[in-house]
């Protein structure tokens, strides 16, 4: 069974190509909803980061206080570290264990988008993906969809690799710029034809 790494900016379409590749068949397992539900109330990550970060990092409900979690990683540059180092192993058993729950599928499809600054990751998929957008056209996404300000958009883009980074670690590159959703998902199926159906690389 393939495992591919798929990745790109915010507002890249990671999700669309997620969506498209589930529907040719491919078991998906999305690191940001695991991270969100390992912190949301009762979440499986509440109790070490309330341990690590005082009781301040809960919010009221028992889920992560993010707000003041940036206030603290303002203030501590080492907290936003100590936070990841300690969500990551629970990230990666709970990847394991719905990996393992797909049973037998064709391909398994992790939805990484931390996946060019994580060698960790890298290693644990035999190819990456990365869905290529521009930063003008991210941007036009996000505000579309979230209606966040054009400058906070701009900043998370400037935190979140490049795109120059993501297409050297990657293995195929889908251009998802002037593409409707119906050559998207053509573009999708012919790299599924290629890795998946015959193997190829
Ligand atoms: P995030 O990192 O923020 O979760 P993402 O990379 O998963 O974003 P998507 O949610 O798939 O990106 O796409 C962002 C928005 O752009 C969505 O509203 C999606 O429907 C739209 N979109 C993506 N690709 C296309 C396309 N080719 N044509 C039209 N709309 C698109």
């Amino acid at each position: 069974m393939l495992r591919i790494g798929l990745t790109g900016g915010i507002g890249s379409g990671k999700s669309t190509v997620a969506a498209q590749l589930q529907a040719l068949g491919a078991g998906l397992v999305d690191t940001d909803a695991i991270a969100r539900q390992l912190t949301a109330p009762g979440g499986r990550a509440m109790p070490a980061i309330a341990e690590a970060f005082g009781t301040e990092a809960v919010a009221a409900d028992g889920s992560l206080d993010r707000e003041r979690m940036r206030a603290l990683a303002f203030g501590d540059p080492t907290a936003k570290a100590r936070l990841q180092a300690l969500l990551h192993p629970l990230i990666g058993e709970e990847c394991e264990r719905q990996a393992a729950a797909h049973g037998d599928v064709p391909a398994l499809v992790f939805d990484v988008p931390l996946l060019v600054e994580s060698r960790r990751w890298r290693e644990r998929v035999d190819r990456v993906l990365v869905i290529d957008t521009s930063e003008d056209t991210q941007l036009r996404r996000v505000v579309a969809r979230s209606g966040w300000p054009a400058d906070t958009v701009r900043a998370v883009i400037t935190q979140q690799a490049t795109r120059a980074e993501r297409r050297a670690v990657a293995d195929a590159v889908i251009h998802n710029e002037e593409l409707g959703l119906d050559d998207l998902a053509l573009s999708v199926q012919s790299l599924w034809q290629r890795w998946v159906s015959l193997g190829l690389r």
